[in-house]
């Protein structure tokens, strides 16, 4: 059993449709293996917020529910995981999302002589997705347009990273379409890790 305290470290990588609960699950997870999680997306709103030269670049694209290009992504990237609290491993929350992205990925953790140890995809139906983001409706911007073309990105640029990595064997699915802590317990499972709460959920 690994120590909640210390944690044991681990390079993981949270796959799921936008809107799924990843960066609730993310939270979560990273406290029991003392790992910092990475949202490219909080990192971006950052940036926005900030009035930076990246923010500025990718304002634009952010509200429209399209992707930021590979190439800012990958410095993005590759800045963050270099960080000292990175060194004993991260969760990667919303990154990959292309293929190009995970190569870029695999790429860094060559070089650093570095493997993953699970991509954990969460997965929920299209129309609950929808359903729960305009409930949400957190600005302006989320109109049901741009979440649907959220949603289709999702399909078209950031699925095929599920076979990718299940080719590799990393791949770890969970039904994401069931009561947040039921998903908790399941992942936290998946690593040894007991929640402690919630033994009939995690059997489930
Ligand atoms: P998220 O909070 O992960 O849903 O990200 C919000 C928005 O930030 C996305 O809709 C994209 O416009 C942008 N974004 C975040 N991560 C990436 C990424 N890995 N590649 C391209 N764009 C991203």
């Amino acid at each position: 059993m690994a120590d909640a305290a210390s944690g044991r470290g681990a390079r993981v990588v949270l796959l799921g449709p936008p809107g799924a609960g990843k960066g609730t699950q993310a939270q979560v997870l990273c406290q029991h293996l003392g790992i910092p999680a990475i949202s490219t997306g909080d990192m971006l709103r950052e940036a926005v917020a900030g009035g930076t030269p990246l923010g500025n670049k990718v304002q634009g694209i952010m509200a429209s529910g399209a992707l930021v290009d590979d190439a800012t992504m990958a410095d993005v990237v590759r800045d963050r995981l270099a960080k000292p609290d990175a060194g004993r491993g991260y969760l990667l929350d919303g990154y990959p999302r292309t293929l190009p992205q995970a190569e870029t990925l695999a790429g860094i953790l060559r070089d650093a002589g570095q493997d993953l140890d699970a991509v954990l995809l969460v997965d929920v139906p299209e129309d609950e997705l929808v359903r729960r983001a305009l409930l949400r409706g957190r600005g302006p911007d989320d109109t049901e347009e741009v979440i649907r073309k959220r949603q289709r990105v999702y399909r078209e640029k950031t699925a095929p990273l599920i076979g990718y990595y299940r080719q590799r064997g990393l791949l770890r699915e969970i039904d994401g379409n069931r009561p947040i802590e039921d998903v908790t317990a399941v992942m936290l499972r998946l690593f040894g890790l007991d929640h402690g709460t919630n033994h009939e959920a995690a059997g489930a």
